[in-house]
C-alpha cells in the first residue's frame, strides 16, 4: 500500500501490532515501520521507535481511532512560550494558558517561577487568580500550564510527574532552551501516568 503519515510511534512491536489492530477494526489500513528517521513531525515524535503508518487521508480518523489527542495551538501563543522560556533562562519559565469550550489555547499568561530555579517552578496564587480573572472576563477558562526545561528535553521529570498536576489540564513543556531546536510538547498527567498529546502549531 500507499502509505504517507505516522499516526503514532511506539516503543516495542507488540504494542504498534495492538495499534494496527485497532485501525483495522475501524476499517483502517495501517503498517508498521521501523524505520529511525526521526519523524515527520519532530515536534511530537521526538523519540524514535517502531512506526504505524497510515494513508494521509485516513489520519484523521486514525487519530481518533486510537484514542490519541491532539491539541492546536495558535502561533502566537507558542511563540511567547518559546519567548518567555528564553527569556527566564537558565531558569525555568512558567506561565498559565487559557483555553476556549473547545479546549483550544486562547491566550498565554507567561509568568514569575516563584523558585527562580533551573528545575522546578512554584506559580504564586495571586498570578494565579489574576490569570483565572482574566480568563473569566473573556469568557475562558485556566485549563493549561506551561514551564520550560532549560537543559533537558521536553518531557515530564519526575517531579512534574509526582507534583500534584491537575489532571484535568494540559502541560506544555518546551525543552530544551539551551538545544538548538527547542521543541513544545504537551501532557496529560494522571495519577502518575503520563499521556502525550500531539501538539500542532497553527501558522
Ligand atoms: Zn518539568
Amino acid at each position: 500500500m500507499k502509505a504517507d503519515a505516522t499516526v503514532a510511534v511506539y516503543d516495542v512491536r507488540s504494542d504498534a501490532d495492538i495499534a494496527v489492530l485497532r485501525l483495522a477494526a475501524d476499517g483502517i489500513d495501517a503498517r508498521i515501520s521501523d524505520d529511525s528517521e526521526g519523524g515527520l513531525n519532530p515536534g511530537f515524535f521526538v523519540t524514535y521507535g517502531v512506526r504505524v503508518i497510515v494513508r494521509a487521508h485516513d489520519v484523521d480518523d486514525a487519530y481518533v481511532s486510537l484514542g490519541i489527542e491532539r491539541v492546536s495551538v495558535p502561533a502566537q501563543v507558542a511563540d511567547a512560550m518559546f519567548k518567555h522560556a528564553g527569556w527566564a533562562y537558565p531558569n525555568e519559565a512558567c506561565g498559565l494558558i487559557g483555553i476556549d469550550d473547545t479546549g483550544v489555547p486562547a491566550f498565554v499568561m507567561c509568568l514569575s517561577n516563584g523558585d527562580a530555579a533551573p528545575d522546578r517552578f512554584t506559580i504564586s496564587p495571586d498570578e494565579h487568580f489574576g490569570a483565572n480573572r482574566f480568563a473569566e472576563g473573556r469568557s475562558l477558562v485556566v485549563g493549561a500550564v506551561f514551564h520550560s526545561h532549560p537543559t533537558s528535553d521536553a518531557y515530564p521529570s519526575r517531579a512534574d510527574i509526582e507534583g500534584g498536576a491537575d489532571p484535568d489540564w494540559l502541560h506544555f513543556i518546551i525543552g530544551p532552551v539551551s538545544g538548538p531546536k527547542p521543541l513544545i510538547r504537551c501532557f496529560r498527567i494522571r495519577d502518575g501516568f503520563v499521556t502525550e498529546v500531539k501538539v500542532t502549531v497553527e501558522q
